[in-house]
């Protein structure tokens, strides 16, 4: 669209009359993304989107068993070609360094990286041991770096610029209480993508990140222990949880893995060609209400 023009008809007709005539392009068709956490709940659904719009999929994650059933999955609706597995500990340097050398070879390069792999763990900050702290920055703000930094290298050296995608949370930008080493390791990953999109801008490497809030369906994270204590400090039973989420949030919505995947579609496309260093809660409002 010309700049001077604020609504220029001509090209709206143009547009339309095109749209009409072909069926829609795939908007991600020959583009390779790398997933973290890719055999999770939120990593799934990102996959089977970014797959949906023609990427090339490569699924990272720790979990071995579960990442050769998504695998098989993936083939079986969308082909086998499309998708691959790869064991990563995003905590080990070397694990990340093969991963994206693994991608290179299968796919012959990377344009997309999402930044998901992920725990969670709640105790209060006297009941928070050393490990404890110690393994929520290990996995959430050094492991994303160290993810981030290897895409990044990667699509410098391609030179074809990019779009790293960083799965943040609602509690990296609202304080919480009982949960403080994994509310600070969030808060440590939004100030990360922050920077690096400084340093990403001048390649055409995008930075931004997606901050979901709780999204039970799906997640692994909300079948164990973390489930229990949500439960117990919210005075409630486990199986209320997602309505009590639902309600306490300012659209009365639940949110799913799927609105989380059309977030990271929208920052992983050219459809957001000029946004980076932002965020996007999808929260169902519930950032906002909590300043009221
Ligand atoms: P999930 O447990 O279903 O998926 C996380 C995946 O990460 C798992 O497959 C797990 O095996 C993998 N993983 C864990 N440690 C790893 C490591 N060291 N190296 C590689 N892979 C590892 O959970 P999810 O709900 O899909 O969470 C995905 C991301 O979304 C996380 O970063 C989480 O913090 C964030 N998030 C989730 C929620 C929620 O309510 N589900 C809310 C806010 C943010």
């Amino acid at each position: 669209l010309p700049e001077q023009e604020a609504f220029n008809i001509e090209y709206w007709l143009l547009e339309e009359a095109k749209l009409q005539r072909m069926p829609r392009a795939k908007s991600l068709a020959g583009r390779v993304a790398l997933i973290t956490g890719g055999a999770g709940g939120i990593g799934s659904a990102i996959a089977a989107r970014l797959i949906q719009e023609g990427a090339n999929v490569v699924l990272a994650d720790i979990d071995q068993a579960s990442l050769d059933q998504r695998v098989a999955d993936f083939g079986k609706v969308f082909g086998k070609d499309v998708v691959r597995g790869v064991k990563m500990d995003v905590t080990r340097e070397d694990t990340v360094i093969a991963s994206f050398q693994e991608t290179a070879r299968a796919f012959g390069g990377i344009d997309i990286v999402v930044n998901n792999a992920g725990i969670s763990s709640a105790a209060a900050v006297e009941d928070t041991t050393l490990d404890l702290w110690n393994h929520n920055i290990s996995i959430l703000a050094t492991g994303y770096f160290l993810v981030a930094r290897e895409g990044y290298r990667l699509m410098k050296t391609q030179g074809n610029g990019g779009s790293i995608v960083f799965i943040g949370s609602k509690n990296g930008v609202s304080a919480s209480a009982g949960a403080s080493a994994y509310c600070t390791a969030k808060a440590a990953e939004l100030h990360l993508a922050r920077c690096m999109a400084l340093e990403g801008a001048p390649f055409g490497i995008r930075i931004n990140s997606v901050n979901p809030d709780a999204v039970l369906r799906g997640s692994k994270i909300w079948q164990g222990e973390w489930r229990q204590q949500r439960a117990a400090s919210n005075k409630i039973a486990e199986d209320d949880l997602e309505e009590f989420y639902r309600k306490r949030s300012l659209l009365q919505r639940s949110v799913f893995p799927e609105d989380i995947a059309e977030a990271v579609y929208f920052f992983a496309s050219d459809l957001s060609a000029k946004s980076t260093g932002n965020f996007l809660n999808v929260d169902a409002g519930n950032v906002v209400s909590f300043t009221r």
